[in-house]
């Protein structure tokens, strides 16, 4: 892969402002709904596939919290799986870059070159429908999606210093949140006590039940598909059961080494292609 230098990075087209983009097949959504949760794809096909294979008929309606894009060597297959799947898809900062919207200066080297290498594989189609992505928060009924927070899209949540004065603030809740790819989230008891939320790490599959109690406050991470971070390499992800008023957090193993060797013939950074591995 020939990447160019820095600065000196293809202009992105330009798609004229007001451009129907999002066709969203929304229905009314309902409280006893179970809702299938999913963020931080980055780009990973098999992993993505994996998740949709043991959520299936698990679920009613799927959300997606974004970055679908970024890392992985599937960008516009995953695309195209979560618009087929997801009823609301809001936009993460790696989608905001892939589209040019953002120029990923603050991104660390080995996550600029995979945005430019996104930029030049995506269709013009997924270029222009990660371009148009909404962003968070979005209210549905009975609880709201965010990419980073409820008050900044990007800013990580990633312990009580952030947690805490977000979940005094909630007013619609719970929050499901994404960003930092560790699972889990951070909780205040009825009682007032702050708790974060720690899933079992070494299991497949449903890892954890986490009951939503009346007057508690919840800030929900399903963790990452495609790219986890939290010291396992499974990918993530949760489902809201409205009725049921929990939360199920689910892992599963996927076929890591045929994303590696995508991401190798790629010509993806290395680094990128053995943090997969560690869950890093
Ligand atoms: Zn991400």
């Amino acid at each position: 892969m020939n990447l160019p230098a820095p600065g000196q990075q293809k202009a992105c087209p330009q798609i004229p402002a007001g451009s129907p983009v999002l066709d969203y097949n929304l229905t009314p959504l309902e409280p006893d709904l179970r809702y299938l949760i999913l963020s931080d794809i980055h780009s990973n096909l098999e992993a993505f596939e994996k998740c949709r294979e043991l959520a299936r008929e698990k679920y009613d309606q799927a959300l997606c919290l974004g970055d679908l894009v970024g890392y992985g060597p599937d960008p516009n297959a995953v695309i195209e799986g979560v618009r087929f799947v997801a009823t609301i898809i809001i936009r993460g900062n790696h989608d905001k870059a892939c589209a040019g919207l953002t120029d990923a200066e603050d991104f660390n080297p080995f996550a600029r070159l995979a945005t430019v290498w996104t930029r030049e594989q995506l269709t013009p189609e997924h270029f222009a429908f990660l371009r148009a992505l909404p962003s968070g928060p979005v209210q549905l009924e009975g609880f709201t999606i965010v990419h980073g927070s409820l008050i900044d899209e990007d800013e990580y949540i990633f312990g009580a210093g952030q947690a805490l004065p977000a979940l005094r603030n909630l007013t619609a809740q719970p929050v499901c949140f994404g960003h930092t790819h560790y699972q889990g989230g951070f909780a205040l008891t009825p009682k007032g006590r702050f708790q974060s939320i720690r899933c079992t790490f070494k299991q497949n599959e449903l890892t954890y039940v986490l009951p939503l109690e009346e007057g508690g406050r919840y800030l929900i991470n399903p963790g990452s598909v495609g790219q986890p971070r939290d010291g396992n390499w499974r990918a993530a992800f949760a489902i809201l059961d409205g009725e049921q008023r929990h939360i199920e957090y689910y892992r599963t193993p996927y076929d890591l080494p045929t994303t590696q060797k995508k991401m190798q013939r790629a010509g993806l950074p290395e680094p990128l292609i053995k943090r997969l591995a560690f869950g890093r």
